[in-house]
């Protein structure tokens, strides 16, 4: 049986205080959460550090929004995969739409980043999605497919068994417009099949959230499909409540 992770994005919203705040609210429903499911969260730099450490025996995991994509050295205000995994940090979210939007990352910047998260042990987030002209297009399979060959297809047999991968239609991110479930789910099982096409029968034990406007109210509808496997989850994951209600999707 494939994994099952919902993870938070928290972008770049709360203080360190407000951070750990959220994390112990999360952390005191941790018993709702059905069992099975993995819960991630991601918060800004600042507070990764003090969050990791509230978040210690709490089963809650740790991950980074983003890495550099070089080691170290003089590269003023990057944060490198090493310090992340210093603090006990395990995900990195890695391909971000914001990012490849606002700070153009392109596969070239990712195949670096990826690179340093497995050097560091940590497990990509590698997110993947059509903006909404792509998609009225009809362009969809081309750009995702795209955007797995040239990064995901890099990776070695042992590297790509840990990767997580998230479907983020970038129309969907902060919208409130979900994707349908047959949207999500017919999406899920063409990148399943495009991993397929490299990795043959080890596609078939890979994560791949959805992520776009997902929230307690949707969720469930989404988990359902088969290849829907998590969620993604950034607007509805800064209030405890509503992200254990997200997770519970997968109960009902
Ligand atoms: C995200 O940023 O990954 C995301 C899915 O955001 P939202 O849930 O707010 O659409």
């Amino acid at each position: 049986m494939r994994k099952k992770i919902v993870a938070g994005n928290w972008k770049m919203n709360t203080t360190p205080a407000e951070g750990v705040e959220l994390l112990k609210g999360i952390a005191a429903q941790m018993s709702e959460v059905p069992q099975g499911v993995t819960m991630v969260v991601a918060p800004p730099f600042t507070h990764l550090s003090m969050v990791a450490e509230a978040a210690k025996g709490t089963g809650i995991h740790v991950s980074a929004q983003n890495c550099a994509a070089e080691a170290k050295g003089a590269y003023t205000g990057e944060v490198s995969a090493q310090m992340i995994a210093s603090l006990g940090v395990e995900y990195v979210i890695l391909g971000h739409s914001e990012r490849r939007q606002y700070y153009g990352e392109t596969s070239e910047t990712l195949n670096k980043k990826m690179v340093q998260a497995y050097a560091n042990n940590l497990i990509p987030i590698y997110c993947v999605g059509e903006k909404l002209e792509e998609r009225e297009a009809g362009k969809h399979f081309d750009v995702v497919r795209s955007q797995v060959e040239e990064v995901v297809f890099n990776l070695t047999p042992e590297q790509f068994a840990k990767l997580v991968i998230a479907y983020e239609p970038v129309w969907a991110i902060g919208t409130g417009k979900t994707a349908t479930s047959d949207q999500a789910q017919e999406i899920h099982a063409f990148i399943r099949g495009v991993l397929a096409e490299k990795f043959g029968a080890a596609a078939q034990d890979t994560v791949i959230q959805y992520g776009g406007s997902a929230n307690p109210g949707n969720a469930a509808e989404l988990f359902s499909k088969p290849d829907v496997d998590g969620g993604l989850i950034g607007g509805a994951s800064l209030k405890a409540g509503d992200f254990i209600a997200v997770a519970q999707g997968f109960k009902a």
